[in-house]
């Protein structure tokens, strides 16, 4: 089987996420993750549960290398796997 990726902005709580299905009421805060097939109940859905299943894009590679033979055009292809992933020129 192979294997597909979503990009989205990373939520700050678990209640603001674009994903989950938000299901609070009167007596406490629940948001379901379907991709997680789980619920997060009042504190964890205030924040983003151990078991979330997002993953942290990598930051794009900043330093300046200095050319030699091992580190030729890492950044340059850090950087473009980066940017076919989310897209960006
Ligand atoms: S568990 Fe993670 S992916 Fe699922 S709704 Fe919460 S923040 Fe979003």
């Amino acid at each position: 089987m192979s294997e597909s990726m979503l990009v989205i902005n990373t939520p700050e709580r678990c209640i603001d996420c674009e994903i989950g299905q938000n299901y609070s009421n009167i007596i406490e805060t629940c948001v379901s993750c379907p991709i997680a097939g789980k619920s997060a109940l009042d504190g964890e859905a205030e924040s983003i549960p151990d078991w979330c299943p997002l993953k942290l894009l990598p930051e794009k590679d900043t330093k300046n290398h200095f050319p030699d033979e091992f580190e030729d055009g890492y950044a340059i292809g850090w950087n473009a796997c980066i940017d076919e992933i989310t897209g960006d020129d």
